[in-house]
């Protein structure tokens, strides 16, 4: 009698065991695609790992493009590259917490994942139009801070407990000075990420330099089998280096943000004109930031863009570490940081930027290249 009473229920529409509902949700979510699109959204690691077997049975070439979405001509160029040289391009977008620091811009930081699904549908159409290319978009990965941090997340702080990856001198250094907890950040959710999608292939701009650095020298060092593609930046016209995070900077900013490309490529020019001393090289960029930063203190403060320098870098391109002078078999790195600050006494109806413009890291970086 009670047991048939169950069954009764069970054949309801109202009611369902808990298990049968979560394979409901779990058999939806394998379903998600990106609509119009044949591109699967894939939430969590079991269901990567369901759509990644047949692929390795199929010989399929897979390739990964980590992103943290905000989605623009960069990471676009980067899925491109994927898409000539693998089967199928996997692009995850997570803004993983723990590569930004306690005070850094995770609240605001742009989440955009509408725009980004229109972006990769169209991009994907034009991947399928183009016959060039060995495949397409296959899925993208966006799983959450639980899925990603299973013993829960380790937190953002300097002497935070966890599982991390820890990649010193380099993490120390540029980038790691200012931002101690970000290339920890990034090579521990890099290796989670390799680990779950397993590609063949990952591709990084060179945008970020020190990343590009960092995550080779994790592949090499814990023997994993990939292969770390970089992609040449991406850039406005004027040179300034496309980023998710110029959409903080507002008109005024956005005009005075190409003063690092600028004073880099001033610098460039010495090595193509045959200079090879770090003093005279960096000179020329640090005398096109100085100028610059002049030519604004002369303006009243409701036109004036203020900035200060994080560093300018000449370093070696397999460490970078600073170098005193470029050996020309080698060539060299020259980056920098740039902090552009928040516009003092902003004008009526003046576009701010993204969060009303709060100051904005501008980093880019130009490769010396060695000479033949
Ligand atoms: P992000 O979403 O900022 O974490 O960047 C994801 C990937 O896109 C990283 O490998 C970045 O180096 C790359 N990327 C970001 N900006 C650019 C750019 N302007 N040109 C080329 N690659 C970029």
């Amino acid at each position: 009698m009670i047991s048939l009473t169950i069954r009764r229920l069970a054949g309801s529409r109202a009611w369902k065991p808990p298990l049968a509902r979560s394979m409901v949700l779990v058999r939806r979510q394998a379903r998600e695609t990106i609509p119009s699109t044949p591109i699967k959204v894939l939430r969590t690691v079991d269901a990567v790992r369901k759509w990644r077997k047949p692929q390795v049975l199929d010989h399929r070439i897979v390739s990964l493009v980590p992103t943290m979405g905000a989605l623009h001509e960069g990471h676009i160029s980067l899925i491109r590259a994927a898409a000539r040289e693998s089967h199928q391009v996997v692009v995850s977008i997570y803004v993983n917490p723990a590569q930004f620091g306690i005070k850094e811009d995770l609240a605001s930081y742009p989440v955009t994942w509408d725009n980004d699904c229109k972006i990769l549908a169209k991009l994907d159409r034009e991947l399928a139009d183009d016959g060039g290319n060995l495949g397409r978009i296959s899925a993208v990965f966006a799983p959450t801070t639980n899925e990603i941090y299973p013993s829960g997340f380790p937190g953002q702080e300097v002497n935070s407990k966890g599982s991390f990856v820890v990649m010193t001198p380099i993490s120390e250094l540029l980038e790691g000075r200012t931002r101690p907890t970000f290339f920890r950040g990034v090579a521990t959710v890099c290796l989670k990420l390799f680990n779950i999608v397993q590609p063949e292939k990952v591709y990084f701009g060179q945008k970020d330099v020190q990343q590009t650095v960092v995550i080779r020298n994790m592949v090499r060092d814990f023997m994993l089998p990939i292969d770390v593609v970089v992609g040449q930046t991406s850039r406005e016209p004027d040179g300034l280096a496309l980023s998710s995070r110029n959409v903080y900077l507002g008109e005024r900013r956005r005009n005075v943000a190409t003063v690092l490309n600028r004073a880099l490529k001033a610098a460039e020019e010495q090595y193509h004109n045959g200079v090879l001393d770090r003093d005279t090289i960096l000179k020329a960029a640090n005398s096109v930031i100085a100028d610059t930063l002049n030519e604004q203190m002369a303006l009243g403060p409701e036109q004036r863009v203020k900035y200060e320098v994080d560093y300018i870098s000449l370093a070696d391109p397999s460490t970078m570490q600073e170098v005193t002078n470029v050996d020309p078999k080698v060539g060299g790195i020259l980056s920098g940081a740039v902090k552009m600050l928040p516009v003092e006494a902003p004008q009526p109806g003046e576009d701010l930027g993204h969060s009303d413009g709060p100051a904005v890291r501008l980093i880019d970086n130009i490769v010396l290249e060695p000479s033949a």
